[in-house]
């Protein structure tokens, strides 16, 4: 998602993260949108031609409070959580395994060290800001780990778990297994241009983008065609992984393979950014733990938006489940005064 922000930006979009429209209204020419930024707990009035409502699970809500009319589409949440299990086979391969309701689970490597098992499909009515397992849910999934494999796991070997919610098209009467994944589009040209994506995938995400701009395309008459089908994501202009690995490998012989590796993952040929005059482990910086150095955290907050420990160690790295608590607050420790001296 994040890679997304950063090639719109390249092409001239304001990225605001952590700031929430909070109100909006129409002169008959455009929006007027008014956003709160969380951080510096600031408002200000943005103008806009066309409003795009893309809040995912909030859409409809987000619709009703900012536009004072019932959404186009009545969404279904339901929730779907993964569990993080150590390591439960040496191969590099994934399993999907048939639970006895019926449904598909996976079990994924993950992160060298451990196992992804998800997901669970629950009917959720909660705070959508901090979606949880549930109890129920962890048992469900330990159960088709013990159903198949050799070694029994129980939840004390549980060491994560995440959530979210899944904003599917309602359809009346239909089991939340069976409701589609599809999406919708709905746009209200009146009182000016806004546009609702109701529902949707990551594997479908830019053919939605796509439509998306076809029908915005009017209001934009000097926009040009679609231009993404060849394009690459920032980072991902290397042909083959093992190839990059090498090239790294050679040109920065010092740096540890094991840094390489997730790097290559992680940033593709940005790793080649981040290391940009480096000549020695000594350019690296201070080592919060688990490999993670200064000049990488660095370049998060410099270019990717990262703003606390919880956003490198979760949001960008997953490198949280190798930190110690006292890791944890040295790195918090760097970031507020980074932040103070900026
Ligand atoms: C458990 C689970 C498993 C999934 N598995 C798959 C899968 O295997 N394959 C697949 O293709 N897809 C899968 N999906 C679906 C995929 O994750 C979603 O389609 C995708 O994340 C939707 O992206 P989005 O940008 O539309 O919405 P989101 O990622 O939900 O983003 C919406 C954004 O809107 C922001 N927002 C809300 N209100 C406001 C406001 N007032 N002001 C400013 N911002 C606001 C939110 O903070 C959020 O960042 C899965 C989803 C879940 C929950």
């Amino acid at each position: 998602m994040l890679i997304n922000a950063l090639q719109a930006q390249e092409h001239g979009a304001d990225i605001l993260t952590r700031t929430e429209v909070v109100d909006v209204y129409s002169d008959g020419y455009g929006w007027h949108v008014m956003v709160r930024d969380h951080i510096e707990n600031t408002d200000q009035k943005l103008r806009c031609k066309v409003l795009v409502n893309a809040a995912g699970p909030w859409v409809s809500q987000l619709h009703a409070k900012l536009m004072g009319d019932e959404a186009s589409y009545k969404l279904r949440l339901v929730k779907g959580s993964h569990i993080v299990l150590p390591k439960l086979h040496d191969q590099d391969n994934a399993f999907l395994l048939q639970h006895h309701d019926g449904r598909v689970i996976f079990v994924i490597p993950y992160l060298g060290k451990y196992s992804l098992v998800g997901t669970t499909e629950e009917e959720y009515e909660g705070d959508l800001d901090k979606p949880t397992i549930s109890d129920a849910e962890r048992d469900y999934l330990i159960a088709i780990v013990n159903l198949y494999f050799k070694n029994s796991v129980s939840r004390s070997d549980v060491v994560g778990s995440y959530s979210g919610i899944r904003p599917l098209i309602e359809s009346e009467g239909t089991a939340a297994t069976k409701v589609s994944r599809d999406y919708k589009l709905h746009l209200d040209k009146k009182p000016s241009p806004q546009l609702s994506v109701y529902g949707g995938k990551v594997t479908t995400y830019r053919v939605l983008a796509e439509q998306v701009m076809n029908q915005l395309g009017p209001f934009f008459p000097r926009t040009r065609g679609s231009w993404t089908k060849r394009a690459t994501l920032p980072g991902g202009d290397f042909e083959l992984s093992e190839n990059l690995f090498q090239d790294l490998a050679s040109q920065y012989s010092w740096l540890r393979p094991d840094i390489i590796k997730r790097w290559q993952r992680s940033y593709g040929t940005l790793a080649f950014k981040i290391l940009k005059n480096t000549r020695s482990m000594g350019d690296m910086g201070v080592c919060f733990g688990a490999n993670l150095y200064q000049r990488e955290v660095d370049y998060l907050c410099e270019h990717e938006w990262a703003h606390t420990a919880e956003d490198i160690l979760w949001r960008r790295t997953k490198l949280g489940y190798q930190f110690s608590d006292r890791e944890v607050e040295s790195l918090s420790n760097y970031l507020s005064q980074s932040r103070d001296a900026a």
